[in-house]
């Protein structure tokens, strides 16, 4: 059968609109890398990577130190029942503490299960950098071999740039004048007026956070928190629990000498347990101990 001029021009033209369909196909098959794999042959393609799960932790950046360095926070796991971890609070005089937050971040990346699937943890591993710069001399990760001997330089690494003791400037009872021992120490000119304590503040605002750990050094001890109105009865719970996964002492209230303004007494006031683990040194991470602390505490809140 004869095809009329009218059937050959339609013709052309299903051929050209197919044509033009499929180059529009290729173009945008390219743009999402398909097209190489349509021309390749299966033993051509490039196979899949075999690696373990590699998990990048969701990283933020809760403030600024006052001379403008990050204080980081790393997430893990997207459970209901959020809890955080926080060290460096006494910067380069504790730096033991930030050490063990880094480890316990490296652990968690390389063994992103041991964070139960009803769980998030956050761990801020550095909440006063200026005091870890002024005695580390690095911002963020650092080596055991970074840090100085010089025991002066270590107690000036305790303070912000301001001299401002940052576990004195939390409001809880708060004072301009604080002690350390017997020394006086500032507590900065009203509660959060420094800005690394006003990032945990917001920090704390801004989740709902179940509990918060602070590490600090050294007595070996876990301290419960409470500011005017008593102790949480979860903080007792998550004091006992770390204390005996960690072999450190359980310590109801620290009456070694009077503290204001510190941020677990806040906590306790706004109704969130906190706890202080003191390593037993100032110079290890202790990490099998602290490790089973933390993995406790997750399994408790599994309960
Ligand atoms: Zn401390």
């Amino acid at each position: 059968m004869r095809s009329t001029p009218q059937k050959r021009v339609i013709t052309i033209a299903v051929v050209l609109l197919v044509l033009f369909a499929l180059s529009i196909f290729i173009f945008l098959a390219s743009q999402k890398g398909y097209v190489s794999n349509l021309f390749l042959s299966d033993s051509e393609q490039t196979p899949p990577i075999q690696t373990k799960e590699v998990v990048v932790p969701n990283y933020k950046t809760i403030g600024l130190s006052v001379e403008g360095r990050k204080i980081e926070a790393y997430t893990y796991g997207s459970g209901s029942t959020h809890i955080a971890f926080v060290g460096g609070m006494h910067g380069g005089y504790e730096w033991n503490t930030v050490l063990l937050a880094y480890k316990l971040i490296d652990y968690l990346n390389a063994n992103p299960k041991t964070v139960p699937p009803y769980l998030t943890v956050t761990i801020v591993p550095d909440a006063n950098p200026d005091g870890m710069f002024k005695v580390i001399g690095k911002e963020g990760r650092f080596a055991i071999t970074d840090v100085p001997k010089d025991d002066a330089l270590k107690v000036s690494g305790r303070f912000n740039a301001h001299k401002v003791d940052l576990n004195r400037n939390f409001d809880c009872k708060w004072q301009a004048e604080s002690t350390w021992r017997d020394t006086p120490v500032s507590a900065g000119i009203y509660p959060f007026s420094e800005p690394e304590s006003t990032a945990i503040r917001n920090f704390v605002f801004g989740n709902k956070f179940r509990s918060v750990i602070f590490w600090h050094s050294q007595s070996g001890s876990v301290y419960a928190s409470d500011c005017e109105n008593g102790i949480l009865p979860e903080t007792l719970s998550i004091m006992n629990i770390y204390a005996k996964a960690s072999g450190y002492s359980a310590v109801k209230s620290f009456d070694a000498y009077p503290v204001t303004g510190d941020s677990e007494g806040w906590l306790a006031k706004i109704g969130i347990p906190a706890i202080t683990v003191e390593l037993k040194t100032h110079d290890s991470v202790e990490w099998e101990q602290n490790l089973a602390g933390a993995k406790a505490l997750f399994a408790y809140y599994g309960k």
